[in-house]
């Protein structure tokens, strides 16, 4: 990429979260960041607090995440520098693009700092097959139940946070419905509960589940909006990949066995070590047990077979490790919240010391590990509990699997074997959206936290 031959034309829109903006061309992707629209004629950072921002991020994947995630996992990307001119026309260019809803932000064109990724969905990126890589992206939140003696209340202990914030989405408004998707399902190991969770991802994907196909969305679905989501069309894309063999025998392939397979394909890549390789280190037995939420409708009676656990390198195991090393709920953690703000206002000066506003270098990430199990009451004990959770994204970080069609003539050349054969897959799988949260983002997740458990409490659990 020539940063001084940058051409608007040539990048398009390619999707936006809460906090970024991302377009993409070819094998590469640019993350720019959103301020608030009131905040447009006036920036709210400099630029050199823009670029430290994104450097931030940079560091906080490739030094802390990946090292608990997995590197094979991560690509952290660099910072770049773009034209001014640039960024202007192309804000001018995706405007038009973004959906409405995501218009209370606006992109960042004052500092003219991006973050540069490889584009996790295109085709560009690999040998070309027959047919277009599809691109699933799952945000699948947190797959585990708290533990900690900080829970005040008991629900909290028996349905998983996912599913009591649905009830409270429901009866706030954001959705219509609530889906039928349990992240405990989704990180059992249990293949029948995958295929479970991964089928109402589908049914109801909110902004869970994303799909594309040679780099282009081709299902996703609209806050606040009233769509069925057109699962037909979906269909119509995934079947050229299923329907193997002899076309016209199997011509009428129904769409059920046709959305089966594709599930099939995700749970074996969810389950893979995912840079190839067939993984199947067992370590996790105990894994499926220890969670079962008891808003999920999955009926327990219908498990034929025994759970083989999460294969220890697969991407599902690694998150889910990552996840609970959030051992204290967010409960436990207010209180060390108020130490370290306490400790700040005492002595301000310390957070360069705490790195509290990084740099993430290597002696953060050791600061992290070299955190006691037990509360020593030290406010290095508390930074790190805060930082390990405002950190690891467990609520957000998101998981991109590419699934490539093995291309026939690669595999054999005999028809009669190659007609009675389902189509092969290969799979590589990342994860995505791994930026620090600020520090005081506590007192909010402490707040929505008890809202959403009282609202649940209140219904129930008793919305359709
Ligand atoms: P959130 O609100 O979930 O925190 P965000 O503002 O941090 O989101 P991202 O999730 O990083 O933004 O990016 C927005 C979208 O852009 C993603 O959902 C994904 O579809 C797409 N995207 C981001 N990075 C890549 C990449 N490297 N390759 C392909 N697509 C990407
Ligand atoms: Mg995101
Ligand atoms: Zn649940
Ligand atoms: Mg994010």
């Amino acid at each position: 990429m020539e940063l001084d031959k940058m051409d608007e034309n040539d990048w398009k829109y390619h999707g936006e979260g809460n906090k970024s903006l991302v377009v993409s061309h070819l094998s590469r992707v640019l993350r720019l960041l959103k301020y608030p629209a009131e905040d447009s004629e006036n920036p709210p950072q400099t630029v050199e607090q823009a670029f430290r921002q994104i450097q931030n991020i940079v560091d906080f994947s490739s030094n802390v995440m990946s090292s608990l995630l997995g590197e094979k996992f991560i690509h952290s990307g660099e910072v770049v520098k773009l034209p001014l001119e640039f960024v202007r026309q192309l804000s001018i260019k995706v405007q038009h693009q973004r959906p409405a809803w995501r218009c209370e932000k606006v992109m960042d064109i004052y500092s003219g700092c991006a973050l540069c990724l490889p584009n996790l969905t295109s085709p560009a990126l690999h040998q070309p097959t027959h047919t277009p890589p599809l691109c699933i992206e799952i945000k699948p939140k947190c797959g585990f139940l708290p533990s900690s003696k900080h829970v005040s209340k008991d629900i909290k202990t028996k349905v998983c946070r996912f599913c009591m914030h649905q009830h409270y989405k429901v009866a706030g408004g954001k959705w219509k419905r609530r889906s039928l998707y349990c992240p405990l399902d989704l990180f059992s190991g249990n293949r029948q509960r995958m295929h479970f969770a991964i089928r109402h991802l589908i049914e109801e994907p909110q902004n869970n589940l994303k799909i594309f196909k040679g780099g282009q969305c081709i299902y996703s679905s609209k806050e606040g909006s009233d769509d069925a989501m057109d699962l037909t069309s979906l269909l119509h894309h995934l079947r050229p990949y299923f329907q193997h063999g002899n076309i016209r025998i199997n011509s009428h392939m129904t769409s059920k066995a046709v959305l089966n397979d594709f599930i099939q394909v995700l749970v074996n890549a969810l389950l893979s070590g995912g840079g190839g390789g067939d993984g199947g280190v067992v370590t996790d037995r105990q894994g499926e047990g220890r969670s079962f939420c008891e808003a999920s409708v999955f009926n327990k009676e219908r498990i034929r077979h025994g759970s083989q656990g999460l294969p220890s390198d697969s991407v599902l195991f690694r998150t889910l490790q990552t996840q609970m090393l959030d051992t204290l709920d967010i409960e436990g953690l207010y209180p060390l919240f108020r130490r370290v703000e306490q400790h700040l206002q005492d002595f301000p000066k310390e957070r360069t010391r705490l790195q509290m506003d990084g740099p993430y270098n290597e002696a953060f990430l050791e600061k992290l590990q070299k955190c006691p199990t037990e509360d020593d009451g030290s406010v290095e004990y508390a930074v790190a509990k805060v930082r390990l959770r405002a950190g690891t994204s467990r609520q957000v970080l998101c998981m991109m699997i590419e699934v490539f069609q093995i291309s026939a003539d690669c595999l054999l050349d005999s028809e009669d074997f190659l007609s009675s054969r389902p189509p092969a897959f290969s799979y590589s799988v990342s994860i995505l959206d791994l930026d620090p949260k600020p520090f005081d983002s506590i007192p909010r997740q402490l707040r929505l936290d008890q809202k959403i458990v009282s609202c649940y409490l209140r219904t129930g659990g008793a919305l359709p």
